[in-house]
């Protein structure tokens, strides 16, 4: 398999996208560590759905706002499994409100999360990862096409996530690490659930008139951490049905 001997930290990995990366990678023959912030249920599932792939798996309550957190998951993940080979930056909170009434609380709580615990966990990371390394970080279609009012910051979160990731990609390159995007268009999960009452507009938006799966967006990450995916870096691979046509 791809991934044979290879250990991967997922964050935000109980649910939805992060919890189909995280079986996914297993699926693909890694170890994963996975963080989540308050569903610790959920979270020992994944870990029992990997276990029972015959991989060994690690659920870390983490929460990506505090970066001390996200730094000691990151050594938790190096001290249980001996090594770390890919990062997926995927915990992420979503925001939907108007420019003017976004207040600077909401502003601060959202780049926590959105920006600087990817920053955190990544440089954490970064110390452990070795030649083959990957980096792959959970953005948002929202940063190449804004379908409409009262995304700017949740745009904002994600385009800076563009910005790190090239900049990073030439910082790690020399060390034989790649860093990437995956840009998720509209995916059920329960941050945007297919039900939801703005679902049928965003499948619209899409050339395939449909929602993605969190699988979908899984195999994008798998590509990307697969030896398969080593020429690849500081790209973006849009899973988004078209989103951004
Ligand atoms: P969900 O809300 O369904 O799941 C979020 C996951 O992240 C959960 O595992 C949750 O843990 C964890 N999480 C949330 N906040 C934190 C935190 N502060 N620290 C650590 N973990 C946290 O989200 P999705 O699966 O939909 O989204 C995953 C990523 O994909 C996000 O970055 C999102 O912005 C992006 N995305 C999603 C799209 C969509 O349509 N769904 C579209 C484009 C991008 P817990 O279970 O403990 O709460």
């Amino acid at each position: 398999m791809t991934l044979d001997g290879k250990v991967a930290l997922v964050t935000g990995g109980s649910r939805g996208i992060g919890a189909a990366t995280a079986l996914r990678l297993a699926e693909d023959g890694a170890d994963v560590a996975l963080t989540y912030v308050n569903n610790a249920a959920r979270a020992a599932e994944v870990v029992d759905k990997i276990k029972n792939l015959g991989r060994r798996a690690l659920a870390i309550q983490a929460d990506s706002a505090d970066a001390a957190a996200v730094s000691a998951a990151v050594e938790a993940t190096v001290a249980e499994f001996g090594r770390l080979d890919v990062l997926v930056n995927n915990a992420g909170v979503g925001f939907v409100g108007g420019f003017t009434e976004t207040s600077i609380e909401d502003v601060d709580r959202v780049l926590a999360v959105n920006v600087r615990g990817v920053f955190a966990v990544t440089k954490a990371a970064a110390a452990h990862l070795g030649e083959g390394g990957r980096v792959i970080t959970i953005g948002s279609c929202v940063t190449d096409r804004v379908p409409g009012p009262g995304m700017a910051l949740y745009a904002m979160s994600k385009a800076a996530m563009a910005g790190l990731t090239k900049a990073l990609a030439r910082e790690l390159g020399p060390r034989g690490i790649t860093v990437n995007m995956v840009h998720p268009g509209p995916t059920d999960t329960d941050m945007n659930p297919a039900d939801g009452p703005y679902a049928a507009d965003q499948a619209a938006m899409t050339a395939i008139g449909r929602y993605g799966t969190p699988a979908e967006v899984a195999s994008a990450v798998a590509y990307l951490a697969s030896p398969a995916g080593a020429y690849v870096t500081a790209a973006t691979l849009s899973v988004d049905g078209g989103h951004a046509a």
